[in-house]
C-alpha cells in the first residue's frame, strides 16, 4: 500500500472555460493555464504519481512543451494510470477537495465523480467542494485550488 497526496492552483479570468474532473462548469471565469487548467485532474495525478515515486506532473508535462498546450487534463490522468499500472499499481481510492468561491459545485459533483470513476475503473473517487469563507486568492475570486490524497496497492 502506498499513499499519494497532491495539490494544485490555477487563477481565474473571465473568459476561460472551467473544467473540472474533465466535466465543463458554468461560470463566469475560467482557468488561466497552459493545459486545459483542470485542477482537479491535475491534483489526483499528482497524489498517484508521489504514491508511486513517480515524480510529479510538471516533470511527465511540462508547460514548456508546446504539445501540451490546451492539453485535455483527461489524456494526462489516462497517461498517469498508465505509468502506474506499467509500475504494477492500481488505484485502491482517492479522495479529494476544491476550493473555489463560486458557482456551487453541489450540481456538478456527481457527474464528475461518474466521469472520473470511468476513466479509472474505481468507483471509490470522493469529490468535496468548500469556499473559503470569501478569504484570500480563493474567496476573493482570483483563484482555484484542488487537494487529492490516494491510496495505491502494489
Ligand atoms: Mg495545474
Amino acid at each position: 500500500m502506498r499513499i499519494g497526496f497532491g495539490y494544485d492552483v490555477h487563477r481565474l479570468e473571465e473568459g476561460h472555460d472551467l473544467i473540472l474532473g474533465g466535466v465543463p462548469v458554468p461560470s463566469e471565469k475560467g482557468t488561466l493555464a497552459h493545459s486545459d487548467g483542470d485542477v482537479l485532474i491535475h491534483a489526483i495525478c499528482d497524489a498517484i504519481l508521489g504514491a508511486a515515486g513517480l515524480g510529479d506532473i510538471g516533470h511527465h508535462f511540462p508547460d514548456t512543451d508546446p504539445a501540451n498546450k490546451n492539453l485535455d487534463s483527461v489524456k494526462i490522468l489516462q497517461h498517469t494510470l498508465k505509468l502506474i499500472h506499467d509500475a504494477g499499481y492500481r488505484v485502491i481510492n482517492i479522495d479529494t477537495t476544491i476550493c473555489l468561491q463560486k458557482p456551487k459545485l453541489a450540481p456538478h459533483i456527481e457527474e464528475m465523480k461518474q466521469q472520473l470513476s470511468r476513466i479509472i475503473q474505481n468507483d471509490a473517487v470522493s469529490i468535496k467542494a468548500t469556499t473559503t469563507e470569501k478569504m484570500g486568492f480563493v474567496g476573493e475570486g482570483r483563484g482555484i485550488s484542488a487537494y487529492a490524497a490516494v491510496l495505491l496497492e502494489g
